[in-house]
């Protein structure tokens, strides 16, 4: 397989193709986009592009999008007319809009048609492209409506960020794979990101290398399905945590998001013996039935997943959970949905990010009947948070009086604080001392609103 990160830089030398052309990325959706808009914001400036503050400035703007909710598509559909017209309100010529990501590789050609048609599209594999089709589509005016499109997947398209950019809340974000194997019937991802194709163990720490050499102490490994990583099926997801450890000079490794089914024994020692792997499991379980998880074509049963979470609290020290939940999935009944609350009262969760099913045309759940009503939905969303803000009362209440360790990642909203991590991704607000970014910090903690502990009477 062809190694285009490797060959990245051998393949572009820096040119001058941007001409100065100020391109602004508005970045939507998850974590592997932020990653992929640094990428792309990298491979732009090695072509003499510049990298625009806002729209107002920007010859080009590209939206780099998401598919995974309807409601994310429309947004971003309408985004485009607002963009037009903020510029328009503002006195400034028209500009270029494209369209990359999730969306670009769904809709393809269907996004150079309506109100809201834009000149360009381009999906995730086809970023190497970019530079070559913004400097043919800024050849013409941006009133002369042009239909350049590339989409399609490709194994070989794994991308790097340059390590001078930002770090997401102190971490650096480093893609491990792409893409995802599986077809879990409600999801998009396969559809959008294609087969999962891994990042080489040596392009990897060759990456890390490069952002410790820049000041970085932290990394994030992110992947659709970071747990199913087998390099050419001989190295897997514990095997690159050992070698990413061994690197000098890094002090903690985070990785998002893991699939149960992959979370295996031994990956859970690996995570619990490597002391720069941190203890937080984000383990998206979508729903406690058994039922609804063959229906959603999940892989596991609940009661394994309630046996890997037992194994995990004993193998890796201080290990905290978060977790997905799709209430109202076609076919969910009364029964199904207690057994969702179930898992809750068990695993005790830090944090939840919990959604009402919405359907996803061209995905297999869409030949369902979507049989929950939409009250019924609202009423069990309302009941999973209801839920898990009084399990988490009680659980957080318990945490008071505790002397807790993190790193500084971010100021606080709240004026004259710090937000602290822990490494089991527990946050808490410290006042202002002069510490900086990066910083380790210790504090008891004396309460907490909401997730976020505080450390002042
Ligand atoms: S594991 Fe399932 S939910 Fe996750 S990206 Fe793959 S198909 Fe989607």
């Amino acid at each position: 397989m062809a190694d285009f990160q490797n060959e990245l830089k051998a393949m572009t030398p820096p040119s001058d193709t941007g001409n100065g052309c100020r391109v602004f990325i508005e970045t939507y959706g998850c974590q592997m986009n932020a990653y992929d808009s640094q990428a792309i914001n990298g491979l732009l400036e090695n072509d003499g592009f510049e990298a625009a503050p806002n729209i107002y400035d920007a010859d080009v703007v590209l939206l780099n999008t998401c598919s995974i909710r309807e409601l994310a598509e429309h947004k971003i559909t309408s985004r485009v007319g607002e963009i037009r017209r903020q510029r328009r309100n503002a006195d400034l010529p028209p500009v270029n809009i494209g369209i990359c990501g999730c969306m670009a590789e769904r809709l393809g050609n269907e996004l150079h048609k309506g109100v809201n048609r834009v000149d360009l599209v381009v999906g995730v594999d086809s970023y190497d492209k970019l530079p070559a089709l913004l400097a043919d589509l800024t050849k013409s005016s941006p009133t002369k409506h042009r239909k350049l499109t590339a989409t399609g997947h490709r194994n070989d398209a794994h991308y790097v960020a340059p390590p001078s950019l930002y770090p997401v809340n102190n971490s650096h974000l480093v893609t491990i794979h792409k893409g995802c194997d599986y077809k879990c019937t409600y999801c998009i991802v396969p559809y959008t990101r294609g087969p999962q194709s891994e990042k080489s163990p040596e392009a990897i720490e060759a990456e890390i290398r490069s952002l410790v050499d820049s000041g970085a102490q932290e990394v994030t490994l992110l992947g659709q399905n970071v747990t199913a990583y087998n390099w050419q099926k001989n190295l897997d997801f514990a095997a690159l945590l050992e070698r990413v450890s061994d690197i000098d000079g890094l002090e903690r490794i985070r990785f998002l998001t893991g699939h149960p089914k992959d979370m295996h024994p031994h990956t859970m020692d690996a995570i619990g013996s490597l002391e720069k792997v941190c203890p937080w499991l984000h383990l998206p379980i979508q729903s406690g039935s058994n039922a609804i998880l063959k229906r959603m074509k999940r892989l596991y049963k609940r009661e394994e997943y309630l046996d890997m979470v037992d194994y995990a609290r004993k193998a890796i020290p201080g290990a905290t959970f978060s977790t997905d939940i799709i209430v109202g999935f076609p076919g969910e009944t009364e029964e199904d949905f207690q057994a969702t609350l179930e898992i809750l009262r068990l695993v005790k969760y830090d944090q939840i990010f919990s959604f009402k099913y919405s359907e996803r045309p061209g995905v297999p759940a869409a030949k369902l009947a979507d049989n929950v009503s939409l009250d019924e939905k609202k009423r069990r969303l309302a009941g999973i948070l209801s839920l898990q803000e009084e399990i988490w009362n009680t659980e957080a209440t318990r945490q008071v009086g505790e002397t807790w360790t993190g790193i500084v990642e971010t100021a606080a909203r709240q004026k004259g604080f710090w937000r602290v991590r822990t490494a089991n991704n527990r946050k808490f607000l410290v006042a202002d001392d002069h510490q900086k970014i990066g910083d380790e910090v210790s504090a008891v903690i004396t309460g907490f609103n909401n997730t976020t502990f505080l450390t002042v009477e």
